[in-house]
């Protein structure tokens, strides 16, 4: 048996060139916000782990998302349990 290679049969599309090591480890999200609509649109701030899943709460205002941003990722790389594995 033989499988075809036709794109059209692939259901996940790989990504040549992207080496496993390499890949993104975790994503902090930052969103500065719509200034002329402030009330409605305040800076938000999230951290996403690419590795153990983990998606933080959504932190909202300018001050906490500075703060969390400065400091999400060392936080999170504290207790990740996929880092914890591979003690990094
Ligand atoms: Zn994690």
């Amino acid at each position: 048996m033989s499988l075809p290679q036709s794109a059209a049969t692939a259901g996940v599309p790989t990504a040549p060139g992207r080496p496993a090591q390499a890949r993104v480890v975790a994503n902090l999200v930052v969103d500065f916000g719509n200034h002329r609509d402030y009330e409605n649109h305040p800076a938000r701030a999230r951290y996403l782990c690419d590795r153990c899943g983990y998606r933080s709460d959504i932190v909202t205002g300018p001050a906490a998302v500075a703060a969390f941003t400065a400091t999400a990722r060392d936080t999170h790389r504290s207790v990740c349990p996929a880092l914890q594995e591979n003690h990094q």
